[in-house]
């Protein structure tokens, strides 16, 4: 079976590993020069640990993160936890994004990656999907994948119209820093006036990574710096959080990543009779849930699962749709009631509620 998939992020990388467990003849085609991962750190919950297992990768994988055990705070620094949930529900691994995804690249072997390679479109076939690139060459695939994030071309030519849309206002800022001077708490997640969160977690490395985020942002001025240690201001009364506050004002400008949050709109369909949606692709999310990637994760897991017990890929891609957009459909729910949580308690209670549900309702591959 002759797969093509698109990008290699997170999401492409680990949906090759896993196709490439069932024999899959693999290639991802990738329209950066190199394989990189913009952002600092990233969460990764056990459901995605679990995937990373079978491809060979979870201790790699597990060695390069530090664990996480969550604690929430109000913007006076008290500590918030629902007692209603276990110590799991609390944990995840934080681990570098460029070292994951250079792992998950050799992992699926680099001649298996076709780097400076846009995929303009594709057109199925009965018996195939022809894959057209931007240098005009077209590639012939039994299965196209489309994990090419959410502002993907694979969505764009199975459902056209389908464009991201912006999340309200939603901004993210974060960078990674050398490690010094922390609140012996480790993680530092406040929960802050005016719609803002953020704080502070180590990253493995002696590094840690700042990130605040803000919905209904409005205007941006002034530097990326500015517009982060601005909103920071929410979560630092009374002199709670004036280490993060530091942090920022000491972290140089090209170090600041800023995100404009833009979400994907709930399709109508994933996939085709031979091409199917993955990660952000098909489901780009809010981060301040921060389980987009781990969900994206899963949905490898789930087409790996159905791929190989099912008798056709048809029947196999409609098990994935059917499956993994039931779960969507919680995901959603739980976003919403995250994000519009009233206060540091409620929100440390819905999100507990959020990743309670995630790990005990994850999908058995
Ligand atoms: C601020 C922030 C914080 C987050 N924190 C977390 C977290 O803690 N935990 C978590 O689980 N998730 C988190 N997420 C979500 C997570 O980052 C994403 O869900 C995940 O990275 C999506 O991976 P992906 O592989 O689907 O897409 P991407 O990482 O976007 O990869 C898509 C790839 O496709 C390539 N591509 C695009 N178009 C084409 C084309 N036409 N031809 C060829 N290649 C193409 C791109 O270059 C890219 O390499 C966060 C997101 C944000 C913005």
């Amino acid at each position: 079976m002759r797969t093509v998939i698109v990008g290699a992020g997170l999401v492409g990388l680990t949906t090759a590993a896993s196709l490439a467990l069932l024999g899959h003849d693999v290639i991802v085609l990738e329209h950066a020069s190199e394989v990189r991962a913009a952002g600092a750190g990233i969460g990764l919950w056990e459901n995605a640990l679990r995937e990373f297992d079978h491809i060979g990768v979870g201790d790699v994988v597990r060695g390069l993160g530090e664990k996480i055990d969550t604690w929430f705070f109000d913007p006076a620094g008290r500590p918030i936890r629902s007692a209603r949930y276990q110590d799991a529900d609390h944990r995840f691994l934080l681990v570098p994004r460029p070292a994951l995804n250079t792992l998950l690249a050799d992992t699926v072997g680099r001649d298996r990656i076709r780097l400076g390679t846009h995929v303009t479109g594709f057109t199925e076939h009965d018996t195939h999907v022809a894959v057209r690139l931007a240098n005009g060459e077209e590639l012939r695939a039994d299965l196209l994948i489309g994990a090419d994030g959410v502002y993907s071309g694979v969505r764009a030519s199975l459902l056209p119209g389908s464009e991201a849309v912006e999340h309200g206002g939603h901004y993210a800022w974060r960078a990674l820093v050398p490690s010094g001077g922390e609140r012996p708490e480790g993680t530092v997640l406040t929960i802050g006036a005016a719609r803002t969160r953020g704080g502070y977690a180590p990253v493995a490395e002696g590094r840690t990574m700042w990130m605040i985020n803000q919905f209904d942002a409005g205007e941006l001025v002034g530097s990326k710096r500015d517009r982060a240690l601005l909103r920071a201001r929410h979560l630092a009364e009374g002199g709670w959080h004036d280490d993060l506050l530091a942090m920022i004002a000491r972290t140089p400008e090209d170090a600041i990543l800023e995100n404009r949050i833009m979400l994907v709109p709930e399709l109508p369909t994933w996939t085709g009779a031979r091409v199917a949606l993955v990660g952000d692709a098909a489901h780009g999310l809010s981060p301040h849930i921060a389980a987009g990637g781990t969900l994206g994760i899963e949905d490898a897991g789930v087409l790996r699962t159905e791929l190989a017990a099912a008798p056709d890929t048809a029947t196999a891609l409609a098990r994935y749709e059917r499956s993994r957009r039931a779960r969507f459909d919680e995901v959603r729910e739980h976003s919403t009631a995250v994000e519009l949580a009233d206060g540091a308690a409620e929100f440390a209670e819905r999100y507990a509620a959020f990743s309670h549900w995630m790990l005990t309702t994850a999908p058995a591959t």
